[in-house]
């Protein structure tokens, strides 16, 4: 089932809908009953499908990225490595995202993204039967302000650092899926999540070990290897096997 937020082009507040072939049904919530309403996909545009209250983010999470940070020397790493992003970085598909004032080396990282369906406390059971589903999502990063910053809140958590979408799949693996990433139409990275140090169940068994996810939360599962600079009029396409359709933003002229 794909669950998507999504707003008529003729106007109104976001609405959550399945899609069904060409046609989004608007549901009671995401991934409730029909309401009977329905819109042709080509009079809506859609939303980052999810209210998150946070946005939890792994880094270091497939060897291949580990050796392209120049981190190869150190062992694996025992525990995901953990930060945040807030509401405030969720971006639309499909925006154009301003080129930040505060950088010189404006990265992309693709990932798998997971979107919490329902509350997950410390010792609930099999965290995966809380999960709604899987999107993409991209971790935008000042690489320059993650090396040299305290702490990565600027680096990884500024406005619109998080494009997510287009939709929610319910129905996939996330064990045997494939994150590619294509910026101007050439493909940047391909990585298969059965590559992951920590895959996702490992993931929401360490977070929700001493913090709740709640119904919305999004987690990023963390980036293949291929990451790389971004410049003004790059456009980005994410794809997360499975999920059915790219995931898109562009980089507009420097922002205030
Ligand atoms: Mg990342």
């Amino acid at each position: 089932m794909k669950i998507a937020l999504f707003s008529a082009l003729s106007g109104g507040d976001p609405l959550w809908g399945i899609i069904d072939e060409e046609m989004v049904h608007i549901t009671e919530g995401p991934g409730g009953k029909k309401t009977g309403e329905r819109y042709p996909l080509s009079a809506v545009r859609f939303h980052a499908p999810a209210y998150p209250g946070k946005i939890v983010c792994v880094g270091r999470n497939y060897y291949g990225h580990i050796r392209e940070m120049g981190n190869d020397s150190e062992p694996l790493p025992e525990e995901p490595g953990l930060f945040l992003k807030g509401a405030n970085s969720l971006a639309d598909p499909g925006l154009d995202i301003p080129y930040p004032h505060f950088t010189n080396e404006f990265h992309y990282e693709g990932e798998l993204a997971v979107v919490i369906g329902s509350r997950i406390l410390s010792g609930t059971g099999d965290p995966m039967k809380h999960v709604l589903g899987y999107t993409a999502g991209i971790d935008l990063t000042a690489r320059d302000r993650q090396r040299k910053d305290l702490q990565w809140t600027r680096a990884k958590a500024a406005d619109a650092f998080c494009p997510l979408g287009p939709w929610i799949e319910t129905d996939m693996d996330p064990s045997s899926t494939v994150v590619r990433t294509f910026v101007n139409g050439a493909m940047r990275q391909e990585g298969r999540t059965s590559d992951m140090i920590f895959p996702v169940p490992a993931i929401l068994k360490y977070i929700t070990a001493f913090m709740t996810l709640e119904a919305g939360d999004v987690v990023l599962t963390g980036t293949p290897e291929g990451v790389g600079e971004l410049f003004q009029g790059d456009r980005v396409e994410v794809t997360v096997e499975g999920v059915g359709a790219p995931l898109v933003m562009t980089v507009s002229g420097e922002g205030a």
